[in-house]
C-alpha cells in the first residue's frame, strides 16, 4: 500500500485511506495542511463546526496541487439541520473552502427527526454533482437501518469514533455488509492510548511508534484513518504506515484491547 492508496466506495469513487484531521487545529490549520500535502497526504477531513474550512481551502490552493487530486470531506452541522438551512450551510462551506464541489459531505451527527430530511437534501447535492459523495457520521446501526429504509442513495461512508479501546467490531461488520466504508475518527484515541503496554510492546517489536502501530492496525482492518496533528514531524510519522505489516496474531492482540471506551460523546446521548 502507498501513502495515497485508495479504497473504492460504493459509488465507484476512490477515497485515500489516510487523511489529515483538522479538528481544533485552529491557527495552525493552514501550515498543517501544507505540511501534510507536502508529505504526500491527498485527503483532508474538516467540518463547518471546526471553523477552519477557510484555512483548509487556502492551503490547498497555495499547495499548487490540482484540486481534483485532493479528497476533501466536510460536514453539515447539527444546528443547521435543526434550523432547516442545510442547503445554505453547504453553500457557505463551499464559499469558505473556495471550491465548487466537495468530495464527501457528511451528516455530522444523527440529529433525531432531522437526519432524514437532511439526507434527502444531501441526495440532491449529490445528484447536482456538488457533493461527489455523501455519507454520515456517528450513525449507529439503528440510524443506518432507518436511513437506508428511506434513502435512494446509500451512504458511502460512516465516520465513527474508532481506536484500540473502541474497536466498533459489530458496527464495522454491519457497515461492511451494507457496502458502507468506515472512517475512524480519533484513530489515535486522542493520544490517550500510547502508554498501553501491549501497544508499546508491538511498537518495539516492529520498530515503529505506537501511533504507527495503531494506524496500521486500522488500515489492515479495512478502515480509513484521519489522524490529527499540527506538528510536521508527527504528520510525517503518521504517514509512514505503508511499509510494514502486522501479522494476524498481532492483529488479534490489537483487537483484544477493546473496552468499548469512548473518548468523545455517544451518538445515543449527545445533546448538541
Ligand atoms: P486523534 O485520535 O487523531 O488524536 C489527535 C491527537 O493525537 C493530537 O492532538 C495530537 O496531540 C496527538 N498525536 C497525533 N499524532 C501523534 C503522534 N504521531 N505521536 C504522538 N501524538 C500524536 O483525535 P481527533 O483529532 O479527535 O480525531 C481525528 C480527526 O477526526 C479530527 O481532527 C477530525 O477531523 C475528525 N473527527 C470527527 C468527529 C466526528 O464527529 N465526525 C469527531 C472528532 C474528530
Amino acid at each position: 500500500m502507498r501513502l495515497d492508496e485508495s479504497l473504492v466506495l460504493n459509488n465507484g469513487i476512490k477515497m485515500p485511506v489516510l487523511g489529515l484531521g483538522v479538528y481544533k487545529s485552529g491557527e495552525n490549520t493552514k501550515q498543517a495542511v501544507l505540511d501534510a500535502l507536502e508529505a504526500g497526504y491527498r485527503h483532508i477531513d474538516v467540518a463547518s463546526v471546526y471553523g477552519n474550512e477557510n484555512e483548509v481551502g487556502q492551503a490547498i490552493r497555495e499547495s499548487g496541487i490540482p484540486r481534483e487530486e485532493i479528497f476533501v470531506t466536510t460536514k453539515l452541522w447539527n444546528d443547521d439541520m435543526r434550523a432547516g438551512i442545510q442547503k445554505e450551510a453547504f453553500e457557505k462551506s463551499l464559499e469558505r473552502l473556495q471550491m465548487d464541489y466537495v468530495d464527501l459531505y457528511l451528516l455530522h451527527w444523527p440529529v433525531a427527526e432531522h437526519y432524514l430530511p437532511s439526507w434527502h437534501i444531501l441526495e440532491n447535492l449529490n445528484r447536482e454533482g456538488r457533493a461527489k459523495s455523501i455519507g454520515v457520521s456517528n450513525f449507529q446501526m439503528g440510524h443506518l437501518m432507518d436511513l437506508m429504509a428511506h434513502a435512494t442513495v446509500v451512504p458511502v461512508v460512516n465516520q465513527i469514533e474508532c481506536h484500540p479501546y473502541l474497536s466498533q467490531q459489530p458496527l464495522c461488520s454491519f457497515c461492511r455488509k451494507t457496502g458502507i466504508q468506515v472512517t475512524a475518527w480519533a484513530p489515535l484515541g486522542r493520544a490517550k492510548v500510547f502508554e498501553d503496554a501491549v501497544i508499546k510492546g508491538l511498537a518495539e517489536k516492529y520498530g515503529q511508534t505506537p501511533a504507527q502501530v495503531i494506524l496500521r492496525w486500522e488500515l489492515q482492518r479495512g478502515i480509513i484513518v484521519i489522524p490529527k496533528s499540527v506538528h510536521r514531524e508527527r504528520i510525517i510519522e503518521n504517514s509512514k504506515i505503508f511499509d510494514f505489516e502486522l501479522v494476524p496474531e498481532d492483529m488479534a492482540v490489537m483487537d483484544g484491547l477493546n473496552k468499548d471506551q469512548r473518548f468523545g460523546p455517544s451518538p445515543d446521548t449527545f445533546d448538541f
